[in-house]
């Protein structure tokens, strides 16, 4: 055996290993697709603990007030012509995008319900916190060819805080964003507005304006393999109409694409796009995507409801398709390399996990700014709140 190929199998096994048996956390995670296509995961249906809403200032409120209703156009007549172009931009207040918030409202919440968590005393110290799109971006991995991420995690109080940070690519290229992909991204919330209404008994009001501050989000606990997650998503909309009136079944995820003409260009929409879709729906639990289709004009025309389950049907047989176990079995993998890289427990320490398309994922490892996330706020809440140590009396007592 040549040297490097026994070094390959090396490290190959320290990924696998578990944490405690390891002398030495591995250095770096491959993410080559044929690696993960074991099979399927365990995953825990994902349960709803709660939820918060972030005004049309991005104020957070510890409520359900802008969770939406779906309200999809009657299915008899010549069904939709949603003008998407409708209102930009004078009537679009897009958020700062500018404004770094971390984890920030999740931690807000955790901070007001973490007395009231299930799964016992100490499940959050074992637990990983997260974004869900943070998740979605691990479960894609496998198969991302065109953007890379970096992922921020600080273990505090046995807790794993998972915190994405923008690449400097990112940053250029949403600095650089063609008018055209600004009034794209538009017309994906306006889309929302045709569809959803305030209140279960009320229409889509399309007249107003479409402000991208405004966000409802819900907190989910689940499980990966063994890794419990505490994670929070933005929903769309419920649908008022669902067979089970229970969160996240009731949940609904609105998305927009090009109406498609050719075989080839939806071959390639199931490949891509699909894949995209079915790993944010899937680790929220959301059981459809309502797609409309949206013409050379901007307007849509068409619904289609993807369920979530069924989305892989449309890759199964498709060599170059993607495949649901190779995405989460990379994310186990992922979680578990986290989980034993960062030993030490401090908000103030940050290992930064990086990856671009082509190349395993790297760790490098910072103290304070500017990648600590963790906020002063939160960790003091959280330290005063610990029971206080037994008094050794002292001499003068
Ligand atoms: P998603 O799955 O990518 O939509 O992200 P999440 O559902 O995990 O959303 C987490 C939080 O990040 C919510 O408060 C969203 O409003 C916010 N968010 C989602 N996408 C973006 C984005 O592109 N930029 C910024 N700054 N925030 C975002
Ligand atoms: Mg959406």
């Amino acid at each position: 055996m040549d040297r490097r190929g026994a070094k390959r199998r090396a490290q190959e096994a320290d990924v696998a290993e578990p944490r405690n048996k390891l002398a030495r956390p591995a250095l770096s995670l491959p993410t080559d697709p044929a690696l993960y296509s074991g099979p399927f995961p365990f995953y825990r249906r994902p349960s709803e603990l709660g939820c918060f809403s972030l005004d049309a200032q991005r104020q957070y409120h510890g409520d359900a007030h802008a969770l939406r209703y779906y309200s999809p156009p009657p299915t008899y007549g010549q069904g939709p012509k949603f003008d998407l172009r409708d209102g930009y931009p004078d009537r679009y207040q897009p958020r700062d995008e500018e404004v770094r918030e971390g984890l920030d409202h999740l931690l807000r919440w955790l901070l007001d319900h973490r007395g009231q968590l299930e799964g016992g005393p100490g499940w959050l110290a074992g637990a990983i916190v997260t974004w869900r799109g943070h998740l979605t971006k691990l479960l894609t991995t496998p198969y991302e060819q065109q953007e890379g991420w970096q992922l921020a995690a600080s273990r505090f109080q046995g807790t794993l805080y998972l915190s994405e940070v923008e690449t400097p690519a990112a940053r250029a290229q949403r600095l650089a964003r063609s008018p055209l992909l600004r009034e794209l991204m538009y017309m994906g919330y306006k889309f929302e507005q045709y569809m959803c209404a305030d209140k279960p008994e009320s229409s889509p009001d399309p007249s107003g304006d479409v402000n991208t501050n405004v966000a409802f989000c819900s907190v989910l606990r689940s499980r990966l393999g063994n890794h419990p997650l505490l994670f929070s998503g933005e929903v769309d909309c419920t649908d008022p109409q669902a067979p089970s009136t229970q969160p996240p079944t009731c949940y609904v995820e609105l998305k927009t694409a090009k109406e498609m003409h050719r075989p080839g260009h939806w071959r390639s929409f199931y490949r891509h796009k699909l894949l995209k879709w079915w790993a944010q729906s899937f680790l929220l639990g959301v059981p459809n995507v309502v797609a409309g289709f949206r013409n050379p004009e901007g307007f849509v025309c068409s619904l289609k409801t993807f369920p979530t389950m069924e989305m892989f049907e449309y890759v199964r047989n498709d060599r170059d398709g993607w495949n649901p176990s190779v995405c989460m079995n990379f994310c186990a993998a992922f979680l578990s390399f986290a989980q034993n890289t960062v030993v030490q427990d401090d908000p103030r320490l940050v290992h930064l996990f990086s990856w671009e398309p082509g190349s395993p994922v790297t760790v490098s490892k910072h103290q304070d700014a500017p990648y600590a996330f963790l906020p002063t706020w939160y960790v003091e809440a959280m330290t005063q709140d610990l029971p206080s140590p037994p008094k050794t009396p002292s001499p003068k007592d």
